[in-house]
């Protein structure tokens, strides 16, 4: 049966039930609009802690919608592509083939740098200088290309402040797909989906993201009675180590070109770093569910929001500080605002949404180690210099067979403490994974793309728990640890009850449960189930 035949049975159905004379049941409409909310880098635990603070779309979906608390993501190597693709395959990494944000790609003999969506044959609609973008390294359809299988009428439509989320949330499909170029403070798209650019975005560049841009302070807007909820404001891991506290100011924080004038660019990056990038995107959404008559046409239409704040935000002052309070407060207003407009224009009970987050992150080690744990921070030079003497040690002895090579590698990361263990490839894929860390591996290990430092000697390694290796400042995510995988998956929408589960659910699950509520047939050779039966 086709999508519009099994829409009009059911209506058709129920009419029928309403001539009797008995009380008409309630017409379970179908939805006209599936929305997809990533939040990129929100840890699931955040959501409790900030609870009180919520007051917006945050506190809708925890009042009124279903939340699975201990969805995750199930592959080893947590950035943000791999983690957006996911989501909207219903695959892991080592299917979609987008294991990472970057990876080395194997050509023949040689190995070449690779960006999740870059595509050179695909340029920037009027901004040649930049490189181009699509989904040309995705190597499987997602939840858009469904809804268009069931009906080429529907509209796709994917916004995100960045280009690997929302090109990925909108799968292989050719729909309208715009990002934010942070440098520009401009919204832009590929020629892999379009050669001009529509009035309603040319409209949010040309008059909204002046305004957007113009405040040069980052103030607190959290109240004092929420601040508790976040760690003290000033710390020296936070930021550039100096800049740490409330109010932000770009005449502080942003370098100049010359002794006078502010580099335009860095201003732009600077300032959109910030909760304002997604009061950008969310503009964009409300502008696009009008434009486009999104779930107003009769289709079940598709649209994909990812906002990029909170990765920004976490990565300079961590997921406890008052920053990302303040942040996220921000964000729940936005995302308020965008219910309601959907409410108004598609209609109360019209729409259905799923929320998830990419990867989650580690919290400042600095501040768990002051709490009594044991978190500690790897700082990255030392320790490429251990790895690199490895390397060489182990490739001294000969280099065929490779996984010959790649064992004698491992044990001498180990050996060394380098790692708090080293998988080969080999193991991963042809024999059983040493432990369940292994099965993650696996599932972020696609042949010919290397995502890790080491993977294309063969080898995947996992530092330890709550060990970040990264810079002397800030904080990251990338391993398999549940500070990594944890991410929030809730449902909101009519045929979905108010309610919690702790029941395993994964990522992989997030788009196949989605296409079950409204109705659209999957792929059947998908990693994910839906999570609603
Ligand atoms: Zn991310």
């Amino acid at each position: 049966m086709t999508v519009r035949a099994w829409f009009g049975a059911s209506v058709i159905g129920a009419l029928i039930a309403g001539s009797a004379f008995t009380k008409p049941p309630a017409v379970q409409e179908r939805p006209t609009l599936v929305v997809v909310i990533v939040v990129d880098q929100l840890r699931a635990d955040l959501l409790e802690r900030y609870t009180e603070a919520f007051a917006g779309g945050f506190r809708r979906l925890l009042d009124e919608g279903y939340q699975y608390t201990s969805a995750s993501h199930a592959h080893g190597v947590t950035h943000t592509a791999a983690g957006h693709a996911t989501l909207s395959t219903g695959v892991f990494p080592s299917r979609s083939g987008i294991v990472a944000n970057d990876w080395s790609q194997r050509r023949g003999d040689s190995w070449a740098p690779m960006y999740a969506v870059q595509d050179m044959d695909s340029p920037i609609v009027g901004i040649e200088a930049l490189p181009g973008r699509s989904p040309r390294n995705l190597l499987r359809p997602g939840l858009a290309d469904w809804i268009l299988e069931a009906d080429p009428e529907a509209r796709v439509v994917s916004l995100s402040g960045k280009d690997r989320a929302a090109i990925t949330l909108a799968g292989q499909s050719r729909g309208e797909v715009y990002w934010m170029v942070p440098e520009l403070g401009q919204f832009v798209t590929s020629t892999y989906y379009r050669t001009d650019y529509p009035e309603w975005v040319e409209r949010v560049n040309r008059e909204i993201m002046p305004g957007i841009l113009a405040d040069s302070a980052w103030k607190q807007t959290v109240g004092e009675r929420f601040r508790h909820l976040a760690r003290p404001d000033s710390a020296p891991y936070e930021g550039d180590g100096i800049h740490t506290t409330f109010p932000h100011l770009a005449s502080a924080e942003v370098e100049h070109a010359d002794s006078t004038a502010m580099d335009p660019m860095e201003y732009n990056t600077w300032a959109l770093a910030q909760p304002r990038l997604d009061r950008a995107v969310a503009e964009l959404a409300g502008r696009a569910i009008d434009e486009l008559r999104l779930g107003q046409r009769g289709s079940v239409d598709y649209l994909a929001v990812s906002f990029s704040a909170t990765d920004y935000v976490g990565h300079a002052y961590g997921p406890l500080s008052q920053e990302q309070l303040d942040n996220l407060v921000s964000l729940d207003r936005e995302l308020g605002q965008l219910f309601d407009r959907l409410d108004q224009r598609v209609g109360r009970g019209r729409w259905i949404l799923g929320l998830s987050a990419d990867h989650g992150v580690m919290t400042m080690p600095e501040w768990t180690a002051q709490n009594g744990g044991t978190a500690s921070r790897v700082v990255l030079p030392t320790l490429q210099q251990g790895l690199v003497q490895a390397l060489r040690e182990a490739a001294a002895e000969g280099t065929e067979p490779l996984y010959r090579m790649a064992e004698r590698l491992a044990s001498l990361l180990e050996e060394r403490g380098l790692v708090a263990k080293a998988y080969t490839t080999h193991d991963l894929t042809m024999g059983e994974p040493a432990d369940s860390f292994g099965t993650f591996f696996r599932n972020s290990y696609y042949p010919g793309r290397a995502a890790g430092w080491l993977t294309r000697y063969g080898v995947e390694m996992r530092f330890g728990f709550e060990q970040l290796v990264h810079v002397s400042t800030g904080t990251t995510h990338g391993s398999p640890y549940w500070y990594d995988r944890h991410v929030p998956l809730i449902l909101l929408g009519t045929a979905v009850p108010p309610g919690r589960s702790d029941e395993a659910a994964y990522t992989v699950d997030f788009a196949p449960t989605l296409a079950a509520l409204a109705g659209i047939p999957v792929p059947d050779d998908l990693d994910g189930r839906s999570l609603r039966r």
